[in-house]
């Protein structure tokens, strides 16, 4: 049985997003009497971490992988997976996996796929698991060609225990070439709180409901704060600029799986429902007793988002006390 790789970002740390990820990989590996490789972009305690459940860790170390180059970092995954020839190569959901994934699966003339929340080998087939219709069915994929690149809803995934004894860790041989057809302009750091949305424990979310910007600042933060949670919003609201778009949750925004999503001024379109699914309770500020939201909520209250969260407010402050 050939090998199942991952693809982690050192620059992420080892988050629940890295852990889940390597968590199904590990699964997969002992489901399939196979070796896990992992592969770690740059080079942090991220690897020691790692090492303590992959049987090896590669590392691309090299000084021109510390900060993420699209076409030197595919580079560099290409000619490590060729090397190692797996079955599989698991990535993560964090924007440069999305970005790498389909490349990557081309280059090793290998088959992708996205979002997937469950994996299992079918004799030498990898079969991957993915919601669709916003999260109404589900779909199996088979991959017919190997490898396959799947990027998975990683915080969907249980983390995996470590093991007795590390995994040999090595550096990359990599014949790195500086890339003649793009050149990095600017980065602008994403705006957000202290963890990342797709590892937020508890998000407060408003809609096109919310009205305006002004609100999301002036009445949904205050709330995010007695919380303790991250700001998040849905299309409606991010497209009329309430919101950052990196706040955006939904088909095609985050996937989230907080423990908490308060929705507020959100209808519940099966768009915006996609991203949640994996949350374990969702309450519900709207005005409209239909809403669709509803049916998905553990917690509601059909009123003026305004008349309700200043009464919440104020008993979660007392609470808190
Ligand atoms: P609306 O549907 O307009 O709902 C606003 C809600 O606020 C209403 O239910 C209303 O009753 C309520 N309300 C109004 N005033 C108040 C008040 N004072 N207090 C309380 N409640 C109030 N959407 C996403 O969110 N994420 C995606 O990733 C996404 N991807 C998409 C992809 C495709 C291909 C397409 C076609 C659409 C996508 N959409 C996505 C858009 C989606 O279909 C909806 O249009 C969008 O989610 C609606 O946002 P909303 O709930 O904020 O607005």
């Amino acid at each position: 049985m050939k090998d199942i790789a991952i693809i982690l970002f050192a620059s992420s740390g080892f988050d629940k997003a890295a852990q889940g990820l390597t968590g199904a990989a590990r699964r997969l590996a002992d489901e399939a009497g196979a070796k896990l490789r992992a592969i770690v972009v740059g080079a942090t305690e991220t690897v020691a971490e790692v090492a303590r459940i992959a049987d090896t860790v590669v590392v691309a170390g090299q000084p021109e992988m510390a900060d993420y180059q699209p076409e030197l970092c595919l580079n560099a995954l290409t000619q490590i997976c060729r090397e190692i020839s797996p079955a599989a190569v698991l990535l993560s959901n964090d924007t440069y996996s999305q970005e790498i994934a389909p490349r990557l699966a081309h280059r090793l003339a290998g088959s992708a796929v996205g979002d997937g929340i469950e994996i299992r080998m079918q004799g030498d087939t990898v079969r991957v698991v993915r919601q669709v219709y916003g999260g109404k069915a589900q779909a199996v994929l088979e991959m017919k060609r190997s490898p396959a690149v799947v990027w998975l809803r990683a915080r969907a995934f249980a983390p995996a225990p470590a093991r007795a004894a590390a995994g040999e860790i090595a550096g990359a041989v990599l014949d790195l070439k500086p890339d003649q057809r793009t050149r990095i302009v600017e980065r602008k750091r994403e705006e957000t709180g202290e963890a990342r949305l797709e590892d937020a424990r508890v998000i407060v979310a408003g809609g096109r409901g919310v009205g305006s910007r002004d609100a999301f600042a002036a009445e949904l933060q205050p709330l995010a704060e007695i919380l303790g949670a991250q700001m998040a919003a849905s299309r409606a609201a991010c497209d009329a600029g309430w919101a950052p778009a990196t706040w955006q949750v939904g088909q095609t925004g985050k996937k989230v799986a907080p423990d908490l999503y308060v929705a507020i001024g959100i209808s519940g379109a099966s768009q915006h429902m996609a991203g949640i699914s994996e949350a374990k309770n969702v309450a519900a500020i709207n005005t409209d007793a239909e809403a669709p939201i509803f049916k998905h909520c553990r917690f509601g209250i059909v009123g003026d988002y305004r008349k309700i969260l200043p009464l919440v407010r104020q008993k979660l402050a007392a609470v808190a006390k």
